[in-house]
C-alpha cells in the first residue's frame, strides 16, 4: 500500500486566510521554522495503483496537481477509483464540487455522512449532470468492505469502518440529530492480511474504539488539530473549547498524546490547527511528540506499508 499526505492541516489550511495568530503570521514573514500546508487529505493506493483519496478539500485541484500520479492519463480521465470521507465537514467534501467536469466519481461514506452532503444541497446538482455520475457506496459500521476499481471490480484495500465519537459539523447542529454514523475511523488493509493503515483525524474524545484502532494500525494518522483545550479561548478566537468542537487535544494529562505515547506502532497526527504550537519544528510541544515517537504530518509526506 502506497500512502501520499496530500495535505495536512485542519479547516482553514496554514496559513489560514484571516488568521493573525503568532503561527500563521511568522509562517507568512518566514520567521519560524514551519512549512505551510493545505487541508488534510490523503491519497492511497494498492499495488496494482487504484488510487483512492479521502477527504475531497477546499484545495483538491492543487492537490490532485501535485501529485503525478494522479494525473490523467488520457484526453478525459483520472485515476482516482473512489473518494473516501469519514464525516460530513466542509473540509473534507467540499472539494467535490470541484470535481462536476463530468468524470464519473464513486464516494465513499456512511449514510448519515450522504445525506449531509446530498440533502437540500442544490449545488449538489452539479454533480448530477449526467446519469451516474456521482455512485455512492455505503461504509457500514464494522463492517470490512472491498474498495472497487473504477469499473466495480474489487481492488486489493479492504477498509473496516469505524465509529468514533465525534459531532454532526456546524451547518448542521439545528438541523438535525446527532447519530453514530456522523464521524468514523477507518483501517485499511491489503485483501488476505498485511499491515494496516488507520486513518482517524477527527476524534472526540478517549473511547474504547479509538484503543482498539490505536492497537490495530501498523501505521495510524490520528487527529493533532489542537495541542490544548482552551487553544483558541486564550487567543481571544470564539468560545468553544478543542472538545466543544470535537477535537481530543494533544497536551496536558488527559490529553491524546498520553495515550498515543504507549503504542509501539508507526503514529502520525493530521489535520493541525494553525493555532497548534507542533507546527513549529522547535517549540517545546513539537520535542514532547518526538520524545513520545509521533510525526507529524505535512504535505508531500509519502508512506509504503
Ligand atoms: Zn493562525
Amino acid at each position: 500500500m502506497r500512502i501520499h499526505v496530500l495535505g495536512s492541516a485542519a479547516g482553514g489550511g496554514f496559513p489560514q486566510w484571516n488568521c493573525g495568530c503568532t503561527n500563521c503570521v511568522g509562517l507568512r514573514a518566514g520567521t519560524i521554522a514551519a512549512a505551510a500546508r493545505t487541508q488534510a487529505s490523503v491519497a492511497l493506493s494498492d499495488n496494482e495503483g487504484h488510487w483512492f483519496l479521502i477527504h475531497a478539500t477546499p484545495e483538491i485541484s492543487a492537490q490532485l496537481a501535485s501529485f503525478a500520479p494522479l494525473h490523467p492519463r488520457a484526453i478525459r480521465d483520472s485515476p482516482l477509483a473512489g473518494i473516501i470521507l469519514t464525516n460530513a465537514d466542509l473540509d473534507q467534501w467540499l472539494g467535490l464540487l470541484s470535481l462536476r467536469e463530468s468524470q464519473p466519481l464513486h464516494v465513499y461514506a456512511t449514510d448519515s455522512v450522504r445525506h449531509a452532503v446530498t440533502k437540500d444541497n442544490r449545488w449538489y446538482r452539479a454533480l448530477h449532470r449526467t446519469p451516474g455520475q456521482v455512485t455512492w457506496h455505503e461504509l457500514k459500521l464494522h463492517g470490512s468492505q472491498p474498495l472497487l476499481t473504477a469499473d466495480q471490480r474489487s481492488t486489493q484495500l479492504v477498509v473496516t469502518t469505524i465509529p468514533i465519537p465525534g459531532k454532526v459539523p456546524l451547518y448542521l447542529e439545528d438541523d438535525v440529530k446527532p447519530h453514530i454514523e456522523d464521524n468514523v475511523a477507518l483501517l485499511v488493509s491489503e485483501m488476505g492480511g498485511g499491515p494496516c493503515l488507520g486513518y482517524a483525524p477527527s476524534v472526540g474524545a478517549p473511547d474504547p474504539e479509538i484503543e482498539r484502532i490505536v492497537e490495530l494500525a501498523d501505521c495510524l494518522f490520528f487527529d493533532g488539530t489542537f495541542w490544548s483545550n482552551d487553544e483558541l479561548l486564550a487567543l481571544g478566537i470564539g468560545a468553544k473549547t478543542a472538545c466543544d468542537m470535537a477535537h481530543w487535544p494533544l497536551g496536558g494529562k488527559n490529553g491524546s498524546l498520553a495515550m498515543l505515547a504507549r503504542s509501539s506502532s508507526r503514529r502520525i497526527v493530521i489535520h493541525i490547527n494553525n493555532t497548534n504550537p507542533i507546527l513549529r519544528d522547535d517549540s517545546p510541544e513539537r520535542r514532547q511528540l518526538k520524545q513520545a515517537g509521533v510525526e507529524v504530518a505535512y504535505d508531500g509526506m509519502e508512506i509504503v506499508l
